[in-house]
C-alpha cells in the first residue's frame, strides 16, 4: 500500500493511528451530499495504545487541515485516494 500524503508527519499518524499520542484517522462517508467531499478527517488522541486501553483517555475532533504542513486536507484524495480508502477501512475501529 503506498502510504504517502501530504506530509511525511502527517503520513506517520495516519500510519501509526491507534498508537499512544496524536493519530490522524481518515473517515469515508456513505455519500457526498453533506460535505461535499467523501472523507472526514479526525485528529485523536489516546493516553495508551489501541490493545491496551482500559482506561485510555481520548479526545478527538474533525479537522479540514494537515496540522502540520497546513494542505486542505480534502486534497488527499487526488494525492492518494487507494491509501485513505486503505486506512479508513483499517482504522474504523479507532473512531470514538
Ligand atoms: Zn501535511
Amino acid at each position: 500500500m503506498k502510504a504517502d500524503f501530504c506530509c511525511s508527519i502527517l503520513t506517520e499518524n495516519i500510519v501509526e493511528a491507534g498508537r499512544k499520542g496524536f493519530s490522524v484517522i481518515p473517515f469515508k462517508h456513505e455519500d457526498d451530499l453533506y460535505t461535499n467531499d467523501l472523507y472526514s478527517f479526525l485528529l485523536q488522541f489516546r493516553s495508551m495504545d489501541f490493545a491496551a486501553d482500559n482506561k485510555c483517555i481520548m479526545a478527538q475532533r474533525a479537522i479540514a487541515y494537515c496540522p502540520w504542513c497546513g494542505t486542505e486536507l480534502h486534497q488527499l484524495t487526488r494525492i492518494n485516494e487507494a491509501g485513505l480508502e486503505y486506512y479508513a477501512k483499517r482504522n474504523q475501529k479507532l473512531i470514538i
